[in-house]
Order: C-alpha cells, then sequence, then structure tokens
C-alpha cells in the first residue's frame, strides 16, 4: 500500500510516497525516453527513469502511457491547446482540444486517448505526468494560448479517479520522495 507522508522542508512540505512490491506507479511514456510526443522528441527525464528502473526492481509494477498516442494520434503530429477552459472543462464538454496552427478540433481523440491511459493505469496510486502538456499537465497547462492554472486532460481524469499525481517537475524540485521496497 502506498504510505504518503508530508514533511516539512525549510521551504515547502515535501510529499514522501512509500511503495509496496504489486503496487502500480503510472509515468507518462515521454519521461521515460519514448519518442512519442507532437514534434517527435522524447522528454528523457534521468531522475525518472531512475526511478522507474528503481521501482521495477523492487516488485512496482511501472504503467507507461502515452494519452495521445492511445488516443489514435500519429507522431508527429500538430501541437495542440486547451481552448476554453482546461483537462477537467473539455471532460465535461466545456472546452475544446484545438491544433496550434489550424484550430483544427481534436477533443474527441483527447478525450479517446485519456480514457484509455486512465483505465491502462488502474489501480495507480501514482501517475508521473509530464508538466505542462494538454494531456499530462497537472497544476498548470496551456490554455487559449497560454500557460494557465488547470491540470491537463489525462491529468484531470486521474485526479478525479482518485489517482495520486505529481510531475516530473515536482520531482526534480525535490518536492516529492518516492521510496521503492529493497
Ligand atoms: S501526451 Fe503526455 S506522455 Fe504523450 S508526449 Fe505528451 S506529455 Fe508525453
Amino acid at each position: 500500500m502506498v504510505r504518503e507522508e508530508q514533511r516539512r522542508g525549510p521551504r515547502a512540505a515535501i510529499r514522501i510516497v512509500r511503495f509496496a512490491p504489486g503496487e502500480r506507479l503510472a509515468i507518462s511514456a515521454c519521461l521515460l525516453g519514448e519518442t512519442c510526443r507532437y514534434d517527435g522528441a522524447s522528454k528523457a527525464s534521468p531522475g525518472v527513469i531512475a526511478l522507474a528502473a528503481d521501482c521495477r526492481r523492487a516488485g512496482v509494477e511501472v504503467v507507461v502511457v502515452c494519452p495521445e498516442v492511445l488516443g489514435g494520434l500519429g507522431v508527429p503530429r500538430p501541437g495542440a491547446h486547451l481552448a476554453g477552459g482546461d483537462g477537467h472543462a473539455a471532460l465535461s464538454g466545456r472546452a475544446r482540444v484545438l491544433t496550434a496552427e489550424q484550430g483544427l478540433d481534436v477533443t474527441a481523440a483527447f478525450l479517446r486517448g485519456a480514457a484509455r491511459a486512465s483505465e491502462l493505469a488502474r489501480g495507480a496510486r501514482l501517475a508521473i505526468l509530464k508538466a505542462r502538456s494538454p494531456s499530462c499537465g497537472l497544476g498548470q497547462t496551456e490554455i487559449d494560448g497560454a500557460l494557465a492554472p488547470g491540470d491537463g486532460v489525462l491529468a484531470a481524469l486521474l485526479v478525479q479517479a482518485g489517482v495520486v499525481c505529481t510531475t516530473d517537475e515536482e520531482l526534480a524540485a525535490g518536492r516529492l520522495q518516492v521510496e521503492c521496497p529493497g
């Protein structure tokens, strides 16, 4: 079972998540080096890659998801942003996802991919997501052409499902510690 505790550092609370064998950890695929971003690149994070390796060795199941690819979008693909609200608004039909250049509506693909990724990550107690993405961004994402408070579509779905979510940036900043058994 995941145990979480808050430890007060000199400036901010540090969240600690301790895994037990058999628990599940979901991670945005691009952080593990998969070349699945809209521009055909990855966002490989050495810290996340090392953490995933440690967790796997300790018997934690690492679930790797790219919701945009799971939604049927290709690589490369046009960049996209939320319009009219964040991922929560998109899930309830109050916002859309549009491609940056042509304004094509790709909301259905984003919703489909988020649902598939959420299903694959079912039971995960922690998700490490790529910051600021219209799918994976947590707490901040691009809305109407500018960074704004809000969650991406997958992040919103996972938050609503009760999954503890964080980003690569929180991990890199030391605001989250993940401890694997062993
Ligand atoms: S949808 Fe998420 S996992 Fe896929 S490339 Fe974008 S940030 Fe990475």
